[in-house]
């Protein structure tokens, strides 16, 4: 005998329904007998309803049945709704109950390896292993439905715009984008390899070449790095390339994309963003992905304090073209312990710091570590541009490098927002902005050699590329990212589009032409056939998915994501190949021992 069809969904249930007769199929999520009475909840992905089985005589077989539930059958139920005489305020079909009158065991369960309940304590691993008994919690379903809700929005949303949707291939020529490229043997070309896509980023150049004008794609990336808390070596990206843009189309066109997906999801997303050049979101907020949900702004000290002491510290950077000194403000810290800025002066140190100066305002006068460099005056003057108050602790951090300066007074920041609870209750307060403006090429310190920034075929701005004989580390690009508490979203760049400016970047990287025409031929190509001006941008979907659904766990937003050691723990993956299989390729397992294995 066949299942009966499902009448309605075990989370719609409702007190409206009281009365009427339904039919529910889904999974035992907890099952009592309460003195006769037989209760087990349904649960499907809508959320559960409570069932009850009353032992009468005409129930007597159902009873049997119902008796011998245990979590995660797979059960079909008819019954009629009433309402019930303990309601239970905490979940939404609190309110009723359904007394079955039919019930199927669909299939049975063992008993699972950890329970499917919400505050499970399973490890991750475990979880991952069952990766589908995971996914039946609550939270996990949730999220993907709303991963679901979100593709969709950004499909119609590109769609009304007059974006095309085309796919790229998976299987594709191995070009830079900055990290190390996954490898796919060929089989008919044996000792040739195809790259995993790092992201689409030429393809879609092409498709301005081609004269598809407007293009997107939801598209799957691969990057074999080593992995951290909100990375993944596959991830999605939503790509978008438009032709004759400039910034500002590329930015409404990403803005109204993202406060749609927001909206889609029951949050809101505040627009227009923020813009701020590279500079200003490094001296201002210390990181090029500034949280801007709470203040605590750097204070550049830099010139106001030239002249005005002998502390070989300070002298020292202020002797440099690109030193610099900046505070931050810890308000209340003056109360700190010895031991608490201790920790603070590790962290500094951390991120490249000598040391921290820190300065007590308290109502006795200043305290300092330096007290003995900085004379009563400066420490005033200090005071009054850092904004500090009685009972504050100034934070004062100096480096000969700029940026690196900065990054030390950010990395102080975010430590300070977390130890004064300044993000408590901000999960679903979102800041988000454009950081412009950014250098086109970074300095390796140690080989003194230029790499790219973004990838090599971001366009420089135009003032800069004039310039650019008087220094690389000057010249700005034409990238943007969006950063959203603290998160970088993606980047973008309107692109190059001449073949002699894409050979000259190429040169300036240090790619020979024969490499160029080797690694980069046929785009060099096509720029010699009509390329339009052109640009765009990608972001990360599971970064946006993480955002709204208020995880910082990216593996919550994945239905099978990988664990830390880039491992898929329920199909076992990677996995040694057959020998066969190696045959075919042509190729033979050597392992070089001589190469130390990556951690
Ligand atoms: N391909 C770039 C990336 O993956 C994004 C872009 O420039 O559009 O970061």
């Amino acid at each position: 005998m066949g299942f009966r069809q499902r009448t309605i969904m075990a989370g719609e249930l409702s007190s409206q329904h009281i009365g009427e007769r339904v039919v529910l199929s889904g999974w035992v999520d907890s099952n009592r007998d309460l003195g006769g009475l037989l209760f087990f909840d349904l649960r499907d992905r809508t959320g559960k309803s409570q069932c009850v089985v009353q032992p009468t005589d005409e129930t007597a077989l159902l009873y049997e049945i119902a008796r011998k539930l245990r979590s995660e059958f797979v059960v079909n139920v008819e019954g009629v709704v009433r309402k019930r005489e303990n309601p239970n305020p905490k979940i939404p079909t609190g309110e009723i109950e359904v007394v079955v009158e039919e019930l199927m065991v669909l299939n049975e369960s063992e008993v699972p390896p950890f329970e499917v309940k919400e505050d499970t304590t399973a490890s991750e691993d475990l979880r991952l292993k069952y990766r589908y008994l995971d996914l039946r919690r609550p939270s996990l379903q949730k999220n993907l439905a709303m991963r679901h809700r979100i593709m969709q929005t950004i499909r119609r949303y590109y769609d009304t715009r007059g974006f095309f949707e085309i796919e790229t291939p998976v299987l594709m020529k191995a070009t830079p984008e900055g990290a190390r490229d996954f490898l796919v043997p060929s089989r008919l070309h044996p000792g040739s390899f195809y790259a995993l896509p790092q992201s689409p980023q030429i393809y879609k150049q092409v498709l301005m070449i081609a004269g598809f004008d407007r293009y997107f794609q939801i598209a799957r990336c691969f990057r074999d790095e080593n992995l951290r808390a909100d990375r993944q070596p596959e991830f999605t990206q939503l790509d978008v390339e438009m032709s004759f843009p400039n910034e500002a189309m590329v930015y409404d066109v990403m803005e109204g994309c993202l406060a749609e997906v927001w909206k889609s999801v029951g949050l809101t997303l505040p627009s227009p963003f923020l813009q701020l050049s590279y500079h200003e979101a490094m001296s201002r907020f210390g990181s090029d992905k500034p949280d801007l949900r709470y203040g605590l702004e750097i204070q550049t000290l830099t010139e106001m304090i030239r002249g005005k002491t002998e502390f070989k510290v300070f002298t020292d950077v202020l002797e440099k073209r690109q030193g610099v000194i900046g505070a931050v403000v810890a308000p209340g810290g003056a109360e700190w312990s010895r031991k608490q800025i201790d920790t603070l002066t590790d962290l500094a140190k951390v991120y490249g710091a000598g040391g921290l100066v820190w300065i007590k305002v308290t109502p006795e006068g200043y305290e300092s570590s330096a007290k003995k460099h900085l004379s009563e005056d400066l420490l005033s003057d200090i005071k009054t541009v850092c904004g500090a108050r009685e009972g504050d602790l100034i934070l004062v951090a100096s480096h000969p490098k700029w940026e690196r300066a900065y990054t030390i007074l950010g990395a102080l920041r975010s430590e300070l927002a977390k130890r004064l609870g300044l993000l408590e209750g901000k999960q679903f307060e979102f800041a988000p902005a454009w950081i412009t403006n950014m250098p086109m090429f970074e300095e390796d310190e140690d080989t003194a050699t230029f790499t790219f920034k973004h990838h090599p075929f971001t366009a420089p701005d135009t003032q800069d590329w004039h310039r650019r004989s008087e220094g690389l580390g000057d010249v700005r690009a034409r990238a943007y990212d969006i950063v959203i508490n603290g998160y970088e979203l993606g980047s973008g760049s309107i692109r190059i589009h001449d073949r002699k400016m894409q050979e000259e970047v190429f040169d300036l990287l240090g790619l020979t032409r024969e490499e160029q025409l080797e690694k980069f031929g046929f785009i060099l190509d096509a720029f010699k056939y009509g390329a339009p001006p052109h640009g765009g941008m990608a972001l990360g979907i599971d970064r946006i998915v993480m955002l709204c659904s208020g995880t910082d766990n990216i593996r919550d937003v994945i239905a099978f994501p990988k664990t830390a050691s880039m491992q898929g723990l329920m199909d076992n993956s990677p996995s040694p190949v057959e020998e066969k299989q190696l045959k075919e390729l042509r190729l033979e397992v050597k392992l070089d021992k001589s190469v130390e294995k990556p951690e």
